[in-house]
């Protein structure tokens, strides 16, 4: 459906932060690359309708939010603007049947739990997929000042291009690596908070119940309310992505 093709050049130069990630671990990875390339007047921001999910969406306890920590990118928010969002799972190979499997249905299910507050869609075809979802181990993190390489349990990156054939609407999709040295409860709790990065919470939570909460802690927990209010903020920002790029 879409292809990064001959505009590829094209946006590899205008942003040359093609790809941000944030990592879980101690340490929040959240880089903001500085550009001059890009033309501001390229990218209008609007918001765009709230999602139905979203809409409906009340928070009876008023448990609040971490928006705050949330960051906007040089595009604005990374709103998905266009539903279902498409997700492929990545089946593992190299383990045996029965492990794949469960590796699937845990991530899987946290599909499913997302899925609840914005329309998700498992697909086959990785080449329509906005998200997908990979069991591999994530390059080493090297911290400025220190020798040792760290391992990360996950990683999430986006990158921007553009839909040539679409009135050059931009667009982002999202791939997730979830290392596999996460087994069980592990994997279902790196897959729903990575997979929160992915739908636009591009930011961590300060609080231990919180799904997106910086560190992996011992005793998973499912999206919270504060979560689910912090999607919701985040898709009534304005954003570049879904919108026609302005050639000037
Ligand atoms: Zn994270």
């Amino acid at each position: 459906m879409y292809k990064i093709q001959n505009n590829r050049l094209f946006w590899q130069r205008l942003l040359t932060v093609l790809t941000l990630f944030i990592s879980t671990g101690l340490l929040v990875i959240l880089t903001n690359f500085q550009t001059n390339a890009t033309n501001q007047n390229s990218y209008q921001q609007k918001p765009h309708p709230l999602p139905p999910t979203l809409e409906k969406w009340q928070d009876k306890t008023n448990s609040g939010d971490y928006f705050d920590n949330i960051q906007p990118t040089k595009v604005g928010y990374l709103i998905w603007s266009s539903f279902p969002v498409k997700v492929k799972i990545e089946k593992p190979t190299g383990i045996s049947e029965k492990q794949s499997q469960v590796w699937v249905n845990n991530v899987l299910q946290t599909i499913q739990e997302w899925n609840i507050y914005l329309p998700l869609q498992v697909v086959e075809n990785s080449e329509v997929a906005d998200i997908k979802i990979v069991r591999k181990a994530p390059p080493l993190q090297i911290e400025p000042g220190s020798k040792i390489p760290r391992a990360r349990s996950a990683l999430t990156t986006y990158e921007l291009y553009n839909q040539n054939h679409q009135n050059n609407i931009l667009s982002h999709h999202f791939t997730i690596l979830l290392s596999p040295s996460q087994t069980g409860d592990y994997v279902l709790s790196a897959a729903r908070h990575e997979l929160g990065h992915a739908l636009g919470i591009w930011g961590h939570s300060p609080l231990q119940t919180d799904a997106l909460y910086f560190s992996q802690v011992r005793k998973p927990v499912s999206i919270s309310t504060r979560d689910v209010n912090t999607l919701k903020k985040v898709y009534e920002q304005s954003t570049s992505l879904g919108w026609s790029v302005v050639e000037n």
